[in-house]
């Protein structure tokens, strides 16, 4: 077998080190794949795929892409779930002997890309790292670009480890190799493509050369273990300090409520479940921030409701300020709209790749440090005064960064032009020199053209040839014998140089050389000295975002006519005209119609809602999720009044789209989630499940429905919100005493049907079904046919259904009843239900609360 070139053989030395990535190895202008590397690349970026000899038998498949377009490549390649090792020249090819080294310089990898174009300003980009011991999981998390590091453990149970992982939204997660192979099933639960990687802990020398002994010393075995797996996979891929990686975050699990990925989903938290944008979530609502700062901590506060009072009021006192105040809030925004980046600048200070405006933009942002401490210590919240006390406004940074670094640098920071005069001594005699050698040009231009008489003589400069004069060749016959020597003819020209061009030439560059490399030097210098700093600015931009969230939640809940609600320790949820705030946010036209909760301890805990679909009650029951939740992070609540106790863990289980989950059918998937539920849930707990029971025979659904209602009830004894369409189950408020039944009301007017979209005690009326049948033109023998079918297979229930009861004199004609004969029977019906003060709809409700939709038919 033929050998191959030195290149192709340390190209294949270097690409063992990276087995798991794309090389891109440099070569000159461009970055060059070979191999397989080549084939998938040329696939995957739909680049051309070469061949080059390289010694071996058959060409060698080759692709490139050039150097400074990498970045766009590289986001491509990682955003599909690739890493990609960066080798670089490591020596001047000019001084090599042989094949220029070269050196991997830095894997980029889904969870540690810090180029700006693959992550969002809005979103922290975390790498997970799991660690499996006895009976326990470990977990980090850590954001490389902002260097927030986060770490927990709990008991081993997979469910909850993924669980935790999810509200991380990892792009890659590494760790110990038998926890991914745990993790991995439940991975397509998170709705993100995931790239695993096994590790093992990193060197505990080298653990303790990252992180202070004080902040390793707390951690217990399985946490250090996360962190070091973690830190490990940082150090081999990064090759870099990571001086902003400094600070380990601890927490217990328990703090926050827990959500698992479907009810954040399901409640479209961050992202919508139809196209999984933003915009129509929670956070779409809430981002009122001016800062990404804000934006990413209010993303976290979402993903992670506090389970404890005192948090959550010291919150609430801050937004409930601020709500009151508008100037205040004004003033405040206004200043924060100043505010740059700086969890994301203080990572690009630390990753060496901050430039001259990183610095000017860190240090305007500073700059504004002290009047935003000014408003919050002027403020007469007691979380604001506290947010501030005390705050380290890093101001020698800014005054620092003010000396050194010109009001307008340039993008590239090799290139002078960044340095302010007075900085430094050696640099401004440097400049003095290349400005007057630029003078002595200037004058030697003048003379020249005065000697020689020829006014369009001049003089100019490349690369190839340095400073030269140019002569026109219609002018040539004046230029003296002797004095010049020709250096290049061009079409119409002739160039030339003088010895005393030369000698000044040499001066003037040099001079130059000098001073970009001193202007870089000391640039660099500024750099590291702000990297020992860089602990301080993390702490102030966390005050920075803290801040800016408080005004954000402020800022909708006025927007948004929220209320503060009384956050308990006790049990019982009370809301008076609550509304959905998303939904009525994107409501265009007609009015939201509120409506309220009573979920308390004596009286029912437990709802039975029934209703046609469309009518609103998973609305209904998502805005009561909703309210626990914006309460839990310290925001108003779309209600008149609200009483919300803290809720330790939701779980919905809501009919979506995407039902098909990795094969398995509606059924199946709904029965994991109660099985779950019924595993988990604790009477502190909120249960919703929305069409309990479909997706299998109607007497086994119900069946089922009934043992898990009873099971709540029973056995678990939280609050819960259950929608059925059978509503054969309303008997079982008379069983359960904690149970009650409601339903939405609709009212019926000749061919159309109206949705009041109110809850109103008693349970809905059977034939909507039908009814919705002939509104879509079925025969009128069909529809006969199923109203009798109907009545037969209704007869033992009948009795139960408020509704039916108030339509029993009209059995013939078993359409909806009319709405205030609905109220009428409803409100005999709702002994159980006086707690609340919802107005049932009469007959002569204000046609602007009601929504006339013309139904083509129902969905089920
Ligand atoms: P269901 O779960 O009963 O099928 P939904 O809760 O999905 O019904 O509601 C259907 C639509 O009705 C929603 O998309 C929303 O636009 C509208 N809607 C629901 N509740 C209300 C309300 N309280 N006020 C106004 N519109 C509502």
């Amino acid at each position: 077998m033929a050998a191959y070139t030195p290149m192709i053989q340390q190209y294949l030395a270097i690409k063992e080190e990276a087995k798991d990535a794309f090389l891109f190895f440099r070569l000159g202008d461009f970055y060059e794949m070979f191999f397989d590397d080549a084939i998938l690349a040329s696939r995957e970026l739909e680049i051309t795929l070469t061949g080059r000899e390289g010694g071996g038998e058959s060409r060698i498949p080759m692709c490139g892409i050039p150097y400074h377009a990498a970045e766009g490549y590289i986001s491509r390649l990682i955003d599909k779930g690739y890493k990609v090792a960066i080798c670089e020249q490591v020596e001047d090819p000019a001084a090599a002997k042989g094949v220029v080294r070269r050196e991997i310089i830095r894997v980029v990898t889904p969870g540690t890309v810090m180029e700006t174009k693959s992550v969002s300003d809005k979103a922290n980009n975390f790498i997970v790292a799991v660690a499996g011991g006895n009976g326990v999981f470990g977990l980090a998390a850590c954001d490389l670009t902002t260097g927030e590091l986060y770490v927990t453990s709990f008991t081993r149970a997979i469910d909850v480890l993924s669980d935790e992982i999810n509200v991380y939204h990892p792009a890659e997660i590494v760790g110990d190799d038998d926890v991914l192979e745990l993790i991995k099933p439940l991975a397509a639960a998170w709705n993100r493509p995931v790239l695993f990687t096994a590790r093992t802990p990193m060197d505990a020398g080298k653990l303790a050369q990252q992180f202070e002994e004080q902040q390793l010393k707390p951690l217990d075995p399985i946490r250090e273990r996360a962190v070091s797996l973690l830190t490990g996979y940082l150090d081999e891929t990064q090759k870099r300090s990571l001086s902003h990686v400094r600070q380990i975050r601890t927490y217990e699990p328990n703090q926050y409520m827990i959500l698992d990925p479907f009810t954040r989903r399901n409640l479209e938290l961050t992202e919508t479940v139809r196209d999984r944008s933003k915009k129509g979530s929670l956070l779409w609502l809430l981002d009122r921030t001016k800062t990404s700062m804000g934006a990413r901590q209010l993303r976290r506060w979402i993903d992670k409701p506090l389970l404890a009072k005192s948090p959550i009021d010291e919150r609430l006192e801050a937004v409930d300020k601020l709500y009151r105040d508008l100037i205040l809030r004004d003033e405040l925004r206004n200043e924060l709209a100043e505010i740059y980046d700086l969890e994301r600048l203080v990572g690009r200070v630390a990753f060496g790749t901050a430039n001259g405006r990183d610095m000017n933009a860190l240090k305007t942002s500073l700059q504004h440090i002290p009047a935003l401490a000014s408003l919050c210590e002027g403020s007469n919240s007691t979380t604001l005064r506290a947010l501030v006390e005390g705050v380290d406004d890093c101001s020698d940074i800014a005054d620092k960064i003010e000396t050194v670094i010109v009001e307008e640098p340039p993008v590239s920071v090799r290139e002078g032009g960044l340095i302010k005069p007075g900085y430094d001594e050696y640099l401004d005699q440097l400049r003095e020199a290349s400005v007057s050698g630029k003078k002595w040009l200037a004058d030697l231009e003048r003379q020249e053209r005065e000697a020689t008489g020829i006014k369009s003589l001049k003089i100019g400069y490349n690369k190839v040839f340095g400073y030269y004069l140019e002569v026109s060749k219609a002018n040539l016959h004046m230029l003296p014998e002797g004095r010049y020597e020709r250096k290049q003819t061009l079409a119409n020209a002739e160039r030339y140089v003088t010895p005393e061009l030369k000698e000044k030439e040499r001066l003037i560059l040099e001079a130059e050389e000098k001073m970009v490399d001193l202007e870089y030097a000391r640039f660099v210098e500024l750099r590291d000295h702000l990297s020992a700093h860089l602990h301080r600015l993390q702490k102030l931009a966390e005050t920075v975002a803290t801040l800016d969230v408080y005004q954000s939640l402020a800022a909708v809940s006025a927007e948004q006519r929220f209320v503060k609600p009384e956050v308990t320790a006790s049990y019982d949820f009370i809301v008076d005209e609550g509304r959905h705030p998303v939904v009525e946010a994107v409501l265009e036209g007609a009015p939201f119609i509120a409506n309220s909760t009573s979920l308390t301890r004596d009286e029912y805990s437990m709802l039975l809602i029934t209703g046609p679909n469309m009518a609103g009650k998973s609305t209904y029951m998502r805005q009561v999720a909703l309210i626990c939740i914006l309460a839990q992070i310290g925001c108003f609540v779309p209600a008149k009044k609200a009483v919300v106790p803290l809720i330790d863990r939701i779980f919905t289980r809501i009919g979506a789209a995407d039902d098909l989950i990795g094969g398995q059918s509606t059924f199946m998937v709904e029965m994991k989630d109660i099985q779950t539920m019924t595993e988990k849930a604790t009477s502190q707990s909120l249960v919703i499940i929305d069409e309990l029971g479909r997706g299998t025979s109607t007497a086994e659904g119900m069946a089922i429905a009934q043992a898990v209602i009873e099971f709540v009830h029973h056995d678990v004894g939280c609050k819960a919100l259950v929608s059925t369409h059978f509503h054969e189950l309303a008997h079982l408020e008379e069983t359960l005493p904690s149970l009650a039944n409601a339903c939405m009301a609709v009212q019926e007017t000749g061919d159309n049907v109206t949705f009041l979209r109110k809850l109103v005690p008693g349970a809905a009326g059977s034939s909507y079904g039908i009814y919705c049948a002939q509104l879509a033109g079925l025969p009128q023998g069909i529809i006969k046919r199923a109203y009798t079918l109907l009545e037969t297979l209704e007869q033992p229930q009948k009795r139960h259904t408020s509704m039916d009861a108030a339509a029993n004199g009209s059995d013939s004609a078993r359409i909806p009843v009319p709405i205030d004969e609905t109220a009428l029977a409803a409100k005999e019906a709702s002994a159980a239900y006086e707690s609340n003060d919802n107005t049932i709809p009469t007959s002569d409700a204000s046609p602007r609360d009601m929504e006339v939709v013309q139904l083509s038919i129902f969905e089920d």
